[in-house]
C-alpha cells in the first residue's frame, strides 16, 4: 500500500472528519467498498506513473539539450555529441526522417559511417 497514493489518502481525511469512524458503519470510511477503493487506489497509481514518464521525458530532453549546449560550446564535434548521447541507428532513422533539413548531406554521411563502423566493431 502506497501511502501517498491520493485514494489512501482521501480516505484518512474522511476518517479523521467522520462521527462514525470506530463506532458506527460508514462506508466511506472503507473507501465506498474494497472493489471501489482498489479501481480508485489503481486509477491514481495510474496518474501517478503518467505524470513520472512526463517528468523523465522533460528531464531526458533537457539533458540532451544541455549535452549539445556544451557541444556546441567547446567546438562542435557531430561524432562526439552522438556518441555521448548513446544514440541508436534506429534512432538516428527516425530522426533523419523528420528532421532532414537539419542536417548537410556531410553531416549525415559522417553519421551513417559512424553507424557503419559501430555495426564492424560489434562483429568478430
Ligand atoms: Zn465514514
Amino acid at each position: 500500500m502506497d501511502t501517498q497514493n491520493k485514494a489512501y489518502k482521501d480516505i484518512l481525511a474522511h476518517r479523521r472528519s467522520c462521527d462514525k469512524w470506530g463506532k458506527g458503519f460508514c462506508l466511506a470510511c472503507f473507501g465506498g467498498g474494497l472493489t471501489r477503493f482498489t479501481e480508485k487506489y489503481e486509477e491514481e497509481e495510474r496518474k501517478e506513473f503518467k505524470k513520472e514518464c512526463n517528468i523523465k521525458l522533460q528531464i531526458e530532453s533537457a539533458t540532451s539539450q544541455f549535452i549539445g549546449f556544451f557541444h556546441g560550446k567547446k567546438g562542435f564535434d557531430l561524432l562526439e555529441l552522438i556518441s555521448s548521447m548513446g544514440l541508436e541507428e534506429t534512432e538516428w532513422k527516425i530522426i533523419m526522417k523528420k528532421e532532414v533539413n537539419m542536417f548537410s548531406t556531410n553531416e549525415i554521411e559522417e553519421i551513417e559511417e559512424y553507424f557503419k563502423q559501430k555495426i564492424k566493431e560489434k562483429k568478430p
